[in-house]
């Protein structure tokens, strides 16, 4: 459930532009440019909007595609799915449960134990160790 609602105008404050086009605007940042995708480090990712929790450096692994990707979420419940048919494809988007940005994609081909890929954009997320 979304309990975190902005304006456009009070995102746009907040966030960077390149934070607002990815998740308020579904903007994909290119592939390998993003800060995360080569970070091994152990911590906690967050949405880059909100602060919720959102993956774990545990479930994170080398997908090979320039994103960062997860494959299981941090809690049940950080995210939400929607089907989204935009680009002459049918993808499942992901999304921040809590103020609805938008975060990436997931895929059924990730590794076990899970066989998800969370291909999440870096510009939408925040990290800790
Ligand atoms: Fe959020």
């Amino acid at each position: 459930m979304i309990t975190i609602n902005k304006t456009n105008q009070e995102w746009k404050k907040k966030l960077t532009p390149e934070q607002y086009k990815i998740l308020r605007e579904e903007g994909t940042e290119a592939a390998f440019t993003g800060k995360y995708h080569d970070n091994h480090d152990k911590g906690r990712y967050v949405c880059a909007g909100c602060g919720a929790e959102l993956f774990s450096s545990n479930a994170k692994f080398d997908s090979g595609t320039g994103w960062p990707s997860f494959y299981e979420v941090a809690h049940s419940g950080a995210v939400e799915l929607r089907e989204d048919a935009s680009g002459g494809m049918t993808r499942m988007e992901v999304t921040c449960a809590r103020c609805g940005g938008h975060l990436g994609h997931v895929f059924p081909d990730g590794p076990k134990p899970t066989g998800q890929r969370y291909c999440i954009n870096s510009g939408a997320l925040d990290f800790s160790k």
